[in-house]
């Protein structure tokens, strides 16, 4: 699929953001192959694309090309690993390993993230994170070459890979799980689906936490001591239920979220000496 200036709102949870100039989403892992080394030998800018769920996409959007690997969403169980394009979403992922009777990815099931973006990030919740269950990563350098690194190549730390500080691009994962039974799996599942709704505000668009965990402190507490919940810019507010959230509410243009962050950041360093440090990435700012 490959769109003209593809308004980044229909594809970030936080539900704004300008066009991209093009948004391509291949079908298979060496069809993005191409497209990266196009764009490279072109010297055109481009960006991979999981789920948009932790992005601010600016309201002038991105001026390049956004390769989206929502078509990658080939998943296939090998003994007690199961294998995944980049594309597949955790929540997908977390549900098949659960009809096979494998444990480990319960905590993944809640995050509305690509495989290929968790890796990136390490996301993690609950009781565990993708340094846990990952194998090996199927990966395709800037220069081109498709790699299998395991995990303990991979560098993975709090939000923190190498395949975020090289500029790899995940293709494929293979993640290690455990034999478990399906009843079992889906009973933890749906309770940490629950503890989700209680304490996050699910209805509105987000990238869930705005804040990287401080040292020592907890972001959405910090927060709310420093009064700010409720806080709001435009259509975009700090959420009254969870205040590491940024929403927004409805209409909020992308240059009001980075307002309420920013007021966020200088708000609580003023009160608290702690400068929060954004999970969220700005693209095309
Ligand atoms: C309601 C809500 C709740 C959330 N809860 C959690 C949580 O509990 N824990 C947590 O860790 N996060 C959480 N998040 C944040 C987010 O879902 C995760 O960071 C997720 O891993 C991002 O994946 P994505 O596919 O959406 O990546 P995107 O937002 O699309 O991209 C994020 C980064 O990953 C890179 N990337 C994406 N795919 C690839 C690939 N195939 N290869 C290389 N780089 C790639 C992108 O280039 C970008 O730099 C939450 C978000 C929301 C909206």
């Amino acid at each position: 699929m490959i769109l003209i200036d593809e308004p980044m709102s229909k594809h970030t949870t936080f539900g704004v953001g300008g066009p991209a100039d093009v948004y391509i989403a291949p079908s298979s892992t060496e069809e993005l192959a191409q497209v990266v080394k196009a764009c490279r030998k072109l010297g055109v800018p481009y960006f991979i694309l999981g789920r948009g769920s932790d992005l601010l996409v600016s309201d002038a959007g991105y001026r390049g090309v956004m390769i989206a690997t929502e078509g990658l969403a080939g998943m296939e169980a090998d003994g007690c690993d199961l294998v995944c394009e980049s594309g597949v979403t955790l929540k997908d992922a977390a549900y098949k390993a659960c009809e096979l009777g494998l444990a480990g990815l319960e905590f993944a099931s809640g995050i509305p993230g690509s495989v290929g973006g968790a890796c990136f990030m390490n996301a993690g919740a609950y009781d565990g994170c993708m340094a846990d269950v990952l194998l090996s990563v199927d990966v395709l350098t800037p220069e081109g070459a498709v790699q299998t690194l395991g995990v303990d190549e991979l560098e993975l730390g709090y939000r923190a890979s190498r395949i975020r500080n090289e500029g790899l691009v995940v293709l494929k994962a293979r993640m290690r799980l455990t034999p478990g039974d399906s009843q079992g799996i889906r009973e933890k599942i749906e309770d940490l689906t629950r503890r989700r709704e209680e304490k996050q505000p699910l209805e509105y668009g987000s990238a869930g936490s705005t804040f990287k965990r401080p040292e020592g402190y907890f972001a959405g507490k910090l927060i709310m001591d420093s009064g700010l919940k409720g806080y709001t810019v435009g259509g975009a507010s700090v959420s009254q239920k969870h205040a590491g959230f940024v929403i927004n509410k409805g209409n909020a243009t992308a240059s009001d979220v980075r307002a309420v962050i920013a007021h966020v950041q200088d708000e609580v360093e003023r009160q608290f000496g702690v400068r929060l440090e954004t999970e969220v990435l700005f693209i095309g700012w």
